[in-house]
């Protein structure tokens, strides 16, 4: 099977697409029951505006971004759009990446969630598996580990994040009316940010 771009969004909207009750159902016990649904329609427009003629990793990621911000709702309609059109534009013109650039257009998505956001690392949310990732990567670029290995470790860092999103209260999102109520589950965000980059990278082994 050769890798393309549209294989990986395909394959990022199926695992969406299988993980839909999962994620409405943590939405369930700390939000409004809508995280799965909000990003399953998000992904079914994403995969229709797609084909293997899109090989401009900036231009997908900005079309991808701009199609989940007309069509997720909620908060993370968006950060999330706002997330991946940010990283597209750190990768424009480009058909592969290197790990550093990976990195890089992590680091720019994480911003672009933060300047519409305006949540902090430890607020309970998808920053919580997010920035540990970006974290990852970046020792992984220092060490010189293959994109692979790299999105590997940044895949263990955002499993840890999720477990941390556990242990804490939620001060940003619908998640915080619920104050120390909320702590004991896992965020929502924060898991499907972890499920999308599991799946890339599954993909690209
Ligand atoms: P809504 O809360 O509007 O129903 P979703 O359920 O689709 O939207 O998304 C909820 C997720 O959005 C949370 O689990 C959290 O990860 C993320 N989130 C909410 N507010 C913020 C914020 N200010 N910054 C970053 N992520 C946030
Ligand atoms: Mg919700
Ligand atoms: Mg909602």
């Amino acid at each position: 099977m050769s890798k393309t771009l549209f294989g990986m969004i395909q394959a990022l909207q199926e695992t969406i697409s299988s993980q839909e009750a999962f994620l409405t159902e943590l939405d369930g016990a700390i939000g409004d029951a809508d995280h799965g649904i909000n990003m399953n329609r998000g992904f079914e427009a994403v995969i229709t505006k797609f084909t293997e003629e899109d090989t401009d990793i900036g231009a997908s990621l900005k079309k991808l971004g701009m199609t989940l911000l007309s069509t997720v709702g909620g908060a993370s309609g968006p950060l999330y759009g706002t997330a991946f059109m940010r990283a597209g534009a750190e990768a424009q013109g480009k058909e592969t990446l290197t790990l550093e650039e990976a990195e890089v257009m992590l680091a720019a998505a994480i911003k672009g969630i933060q300047d519409r956001g305006k949540a902090v690392k430890g607020e309970k949310t998808m920053l919580d598996a997010m920035m540990p990732a970006q974290d990852a990567l970046k020792q992984a670029v220092a060490e010189g580990l293959s994109v692979v290995e790299g999105l590997e470790k940044a895949c263990a860092a955002a499993n840890e994040g999720i477990e941390f999103t556990k242990t804490i209260r939620a001060t940003k999102g619908r998640a915080s009316y619920l104050g120390d109520r909320s702590i004991g589950h896992q965020d929502p965000g924060a898991t499907s940010f972890t499920l999308m980059l599991e799946t890339a990278t599954k993909y690209l082994k």
